[in-house]
């Protein structure tokens, strides 16, 4: 090491220098006296290399697998718009074939990039094996992953098939999860409906301006491209107002004043993240088979909760498996009165974990400084006169029912004279200035109240703790291994199947692992 460090310019003592030079000395003697010769690195050249194409890959390599799986395929769905066709004038296109393994390739190498295909496929070897040595341009890789929504929907139901076939879906136990990915916008894309109104006059007088344009301006080429440009932001910030209408459909007549849509993706919605953060997302439905962690249903919605996706998700595995899943499992973020009964009527066994009201109102009485005497317990309900009774004898007359996740509450309250007079109201409704204490009273039904119960049993539980690991298995893939923790492509349809893109290449991963690598019966969630 020493020696090393003093051949360095500037590095060495002397006493190293002249050791070096005793070395380098000693060496020439050894070599006839001569200077080392080594071979020279010449980057100026041009050569030509031959390219054993079939042997740029190992036997065992998943480029193969993929080939393989894909070759098995139907993939006449994709036949339809194949303007190339025999014996007529025009080049070949390359075939589905080809475009389905690079892109099922590419997102399992975490690369999700026309651009970086076509780059990849010059000089990666398994591209280059994939094509065959050639080049396929990003225009091509990129149409084709978004403009073939119905085969590739036919294509995620058959490789469901061949995975059934496989015996790596049961449909005994579906766990399903819900994971917001970000869309292709900033979250200062956010404009109140006048500005894009504002916007789109902007946009349609560029428009008109660029057609405008005589050839002698500009090449023929860059004024294709500007008006492409400019439509395309047109045509956002028209679908930008149609989505301010769909917004007053859903919210009704609140907030009028705040809503706001993304002049980038204006089907994106505002989400809260895993961090506690928020940021424009589509919120992705995953319904993942427990018996080998298979995605057997995949959906984008726009809405940032999870309690009216549950049936959704449960339709999309009858449709792509025919068959409805024996038993459910989610996380509390889907447990709900209405899918509680949803299930029940479907035949379908639902687990997931139930509210602890009681423990809830602890914490919110001793937020509002309640003491114990005043808490709701203390209050006598009566039915015949449907009122309660406070320690102090007013009676609390029915106001109003609200609608909560597992049950309906109803509220009742006492006069606010009678409160605001009261000599305990410090100890019973101190934060109460306006208004009478309240209590509620909570109904279960009976689906809910039975729900619960089986909840509690150790085998529900015991269930419930293989959520996590199965559910959230496909989602660490899709993000952190395929890196699909934003969209490249904007707007829902093109969303939902780039989320299926990413769905189908977990699943032909999951067939690789347990079926390509280890063709005997193993039955286990990828790691
Ligand atoms: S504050 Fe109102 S509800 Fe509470 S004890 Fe007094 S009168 Fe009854």
């Amino acid at each position: 090491m020493e020696s090393e460090q003093g051949n360095l310019p500037g590095c060495g003592s002397t006493a190293r220098s002249s050791s070096a030079e005793e070395s380098v000395a000693k060496k020439a003697e050894e070599t006839g006296g001569g200077k080392p010769r080594y071979e020279a690195i010449n980057r100026e050249q041009l050569c030509w290399r031959a390219v054993d194409v079939e042997r740029l890959i190992g036997e065992e390599h998943a480029a193969r697998a993929i080939w393989g799986f894909v070759g098995r395929l139907d993939l006449s769905g994709y036949d339809e718009e194949v303007r190339a066709v025999e014996g007529k004038a025009g080049r070949p296109g390359w075939e589905p074939r080809l475009l389905i393994s690079l892109w099922v390739y590419a997102y399992s190498e975490g690369v999700g990039s026309a651009r970086a295909i076509e780059q990849l496929c010059e000089w990666e070897p398994a591209y280059q094996w994939l094509t065959g040595a050639t080049v396929v341009n990003a225009h091509t890789l990129s149409d084709f992953r978004v403009k073939h929504e119905k085969a590739l929907k036919a294509l995620f139901v058959q490789v469901l098939g061949l995975l059934s076939a496989d015996g790596l879906i049961v449909l005994e136990r579906v766990m399903q999860d819900g994971t917001k990915i970000r869309a292709k916008a900033a979250q200062d894309s956010f404009r109140r409906k006048e500005r894009v109104e504002q916007a789109l006059k902007q946009a349609a007088e560029q428009v008109a301006g660029v057609e405008a344009m005589s050839e002698e301006e500009t090449s023929r080429r860059i004024s294709k491209a500007r008006s492409r440009a400019q439509r395309e932001r047109q045509q956002r910030l028209e679908q930008a107002l149609e989505e301010f209408e769909k917004l007053a459909e859903e919210g009704g007549g609140k907030d009028k004043e705040n809503r706001r849509v993304s002049t980038s993706d204006p089907q994106a919605r505002i989400m809260k993240q895993a961090d506690g953060g928020f940021a424009p997302s589509y919120n992705v439905q995953i319904n993942t088979d427990a018996a080998n962690a298979v995605v057997v249903a995949v959906g984008v919605v726009q809405a940032g909760n999870d309690f009216e996706q549950l049936e959704p998700g449960v339709d999309r595995v009858e449709q792509n498996l025919g068959k409805t899943p024996d038993q459910v499992v989610t996380d509390g973020g889907f447990v709900s009165r209405d899918n509680i009964v949803g299930m029940k009527e479907r035949g379908v066994d639902f687990i997931g974990p139930c509210g602890d009201e009681a423990g809830k109102g602890k914490s919110s009485y001793e937020g509002r400084g309640v003491s114990a005497q005043y808490h709701s317990s203390q209050f006598v309900y009566d039915e015949a006169t449907d009122s309660y009774r406070c320690p102090q004898g007013k009676i609390l007359f029915y106001e109003g029912k609200e609608q909560r996740h597992t049950q309906v509450s109803y509220r009742y309250r006492a006069q606010r004279s009678d409160c605001q007079g009261c000599p305990v109201k410090s100890q019973c409704c101190p934060g109460n200035r306006v208004t009478g204490r309240s209590v509620h009273r909570s109904e279960e039904i009976a689906e809910v109240a039975e729900f619960r119960q089986r909840m509690q049993s150790e085998q529900a539980r015991e269930i419930y703790r293989q959520r996590a690991q199965v559910a959230e298995t496909p989602n660490l893939w899709i993000k952190a291994k395929f890196g699909l923790r934003q969209f490249s492509v904007r707007g829902w349809s093109k969303v939902g199947m780039e989320a299926l893109w990413a769905c189908l290449t977990y699943n032909i991963r999951v067939w690789i692992r347990l079926r390509w690598r280890q063709p005997a019966e193993v039955a286990t969630v990828p790691a």
